[in-house]
Order: structure tokens, then sequence, then C-alpha cells
């Protein structure tokens, strides 16, 4: 029997164009299919090519990669243009697929539906330059890609038929962004899961959800009121700044060798009690970034625009890219409850780069590099860390204390 084909779920707002810029191929390592190890490393290059003969791969934990030249380029990168060597004499289809992929993922979600979340950390997609997605060219990788992949489980879904999430999602991506200030949004979101964790999924609905809004800003503005921000406890901005760590160290460093484990090991330390700036965590990050307890200090926010978070935050909502696959497997319930971190995680990134032209850009690319796809993010560790943060008066301190 054949498989039914995928049906794409493509925002039709957004805008894809690769401008060259060759991030991708510097700060990544592109991980090798196992059949494409061979059939990258049997590409013939013409005489004399400097490719000919070249190791490209890498391995690393049982897992290979690309190749990266010691300044961090990828092996193919061509640094004179920015293109792809392979691209440039092989065509696009010849590149690994995760170069192919990028600056996109994609995950089931309803039956044969197929999500696509563009990825932040590409300059292209944040300024939203460019064409509409192709969208069969992203059909034939996610035939490759998502082969044996499965759509949510029941308990990914929380016991919620797709309805009943895209009602959520209908009402979380409209009804954010028209939210006075970041921590509203922030409490707002952090509320509604409240709501939804002691909801009966038989009584969820779109009424339902109509009903809820008012009430909803009318306890945040309770909480608000409540809330002494100078409560927030030195362990709990401690907290954040480890949970940062975890979301900005970038491991590139570590396997091309410019920096060694424990050294890195201790800037994530010295980065925690503030002794070290950002790019202490990853080369790519501009010199002279912030140190961890710049988080609070709102002395430049007036360079912040803070419509890049809104849109990241309803990008991630409205492709589902909050949840299963795409984040860690995690329910629909923990995955909203990830995005609530989003908000004290940009807002003090984008601190610690207020020396940049435009430090949310910068902030907005770091996090999403990370979010859903990072592994440390899934060890106990960080989990306790996540847990800490959203404890209901350690939430609500924060938000008021950091926005
Ligand atoms: S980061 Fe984006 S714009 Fe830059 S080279 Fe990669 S895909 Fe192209």
């Amino acid at each position: 029997m054949t498989a039914k084909p995928h049906k794409l779920n493509i925002l039709e707002d957004k805008r894809f164009s690769c401008h060259s810029c060759g991030n991708c191929c510097r700060h990544w390592h592109v991980q090798l299919l196992p059949d494409e190890i061979d059939r990258i490393a049997s590409l013939r290059w013409p005489t004399g090519d400097p490719l000919g003969g070249q190791t490209i791969n890498m391995v690393h934990s049982g897992q290979t990669f690309l190749a990266h030249k010691p300044n961090g380029d990828c092996i193919f990168l061509n640094a004179d243009n920015g293109y792809c060597r392979i691209h440039e004499q092989f065509g696009e289809s010849a590149k690994p697929v995760g170069c192919q992929l990028f600056p996109f993922s994609m995950h089931r979600t309803f039956g044969n539906k197929v999500s696509i979340t563009p990825r932040h950390d590409c300059p292209s997609v944040r300024q939203n330059k460019g064409d509409r997605y192709k969208s069969n060219q992203l059909s034939k990788l996610a035939d490759i890609v998502l082969e044996d992949a499965r759509p949510f489980s029941e308990q990914q879904r929380c016991n919620l038929d797709e309805d009943q999430i895209q009602a959520i999602v209908d009402f979380l991506s409209a009804l954010l962004p028209s939210l006075p200030t970041v921590a509203h949004k922030a409490m707002f979101l952090y509320g509604f899961c409240d709501w939804l964790g002691h909801q009966e999924a038989s009584e969820l609905d779109r009424e339902a959800l109509g009903g809820l809004y008012q009430p909803l800003v009318n306890h945040i503005n309770k909480w608000f009121e409540e809330t002494d921000a100078s409560k927030l406890r030195k362990v709990d901005r401690y907290t954040l700044a480890n949970l940062l760590s975890m979301y900005l160290r970038r491991d590139e460093d570590v396997l091309d060798k410019r920096v060694g484990r424990i050294k890195r090991a201790a800037s994530i330390v010295f980065f925690g009690s503030g002794k070290a700036s950002v790019n202490a965590l990853g080369s790519m990050y501009p010199t002279g970034s912030g140190k961890s307890n710049q988080l609070f200090d709102k002395t430049h926010d007036e360079k912040l625009d803070l419509s890049l978070l809104d849109q990241l935050i309803k990008t991630r909502l409205q492709t589902l890219g909050f949840m299963g696959a795409a984040n860690h497997h995690l329910d629909l319930l923990d995955g909203l409850r990830s995005l609530c971190l989003l908000y004290p995680m940009v807002i003090g990134t984008a601190r610690l780069f207020t020396q940049t032209d435009h430090p949310m850009d910068h902030a907005i690319g770091a996090i999403d590099h990370a979010f859903g796809r990072a592994h440390v993010l899934r060890t106990s560790a960080a989990n306790r860390l996540v847990r800490q943060l959203l404890d209901p008066d350690v939430f609500a301190c924060l938000m008021v204390s950091i926005s």
C-alpha cells in the first residue's frame, strides 16, 4: 500500500530566499544521513580542484557531520561568494538533505499533515525577505525527512482534537500581539496554560475560549497589583542566566576545537555568575556583548523592536512548532509553557546585544537556534531550571522585573 502524500501547511504571509550571507555554512555542523556519507564523498571534482581527495566529514559521538575548515567555514563553502561548492558544481539536489532543508524544519502534525516552521537563525527568515516558500521542493524533502515520522499522539495533543488545538492557536495568535506589554503577553500565555491545565477536554471549544479573554485579563491585572518586582530572588536571576547559557552556548566552537570542553564549561559557570560575556558561550556572538548581569538592565530598551518577538511567538504558534517533534516531543501544554519562557529569554538576550544595531534581531536568531533543538535543553538539569522559573510566584515576579 502506498503512503498518503504529505499535505504541507505553509504560512501564507511568510517569504524566504537565500541571500548567501553564509551564516548557515559557518555556524552549523550539518549532520549527514547514513546514505549521504558515501554519496558526498564520491562526488567527482574536476582535476586539480582543492576539494578532490579532501576529508569531507567528521565523526562526533557516533554521528557524521560535514567537516569544517580551521576557521570554522564548512569545507564546501566558497568564501569568495558565499555559495556552496556542491551546489555550484553539481546542483542543489546534490547537497546533503540538511543543507537543502535549511532554513526550515518540518514535522508531522495531524494525519498526513506536515507543518513547516521557518528557522529564525537565518537572517532572511527574520526579515521575511524573498519569495513564497517553494512547496514542490519542500514536499520532496518531506518525503525524505519524514519517512518514519508519526503524527501527534493522543498524549501530545492532551486528548484534544485538531479543531480544538486550532481554536487555541487562533485564540492566542490573535490576542497575544494586542496586549499592551511583554509582561502582559507572557502572563496571558502563562495564565492560559494554567486554565488549560484545569479544563476538561470535552468542554474546550471556541465559545469557551471566547468567554476567557476578559476574566484572564482581569486575573493578570490582579497578578500585577500583587506582584512586588523587588522580591525576585537572586537565585531566580541566577536560574534565568543558567537556563540562558544552555540556550546560547554553541557547541560548534568545541567541535571545531576553537575552545576546549573545560574552558567552555568554565565559561558557562562564569556567564551564570555575571563574570563572562555572552561571546564566551559562542565565538559567533558579537565581541564585547554583555554579561548576564545586564539581563535586567533597561537602559537601552528603546533599541529593542518588540514586534519581532511577537512574530517569533506567532510563527511558533501557527506552525505548531512548540510541541511534538518540533520541540523535544513536548505535549501541547508543556510546549505552550516553553513559549512563556521565550519572553524573558529573548528580552534578556537582546539586552546582551545592545551594542549592535539590531539587538532584538540577534537575540531572536540566537534563542530560536536552540529552541526545540539543543540537546542540553532536554536534560533533567534544564528541566529543573524551567520548573523553577515557571513557578507561579517566580514567573510573575520575573516578568514584572525584566520587562
Ligand atoms: S543563513 Fe539564510 S540567507 Fe544566509 S546563507 Fe544560510 S539560508 Fe542563505
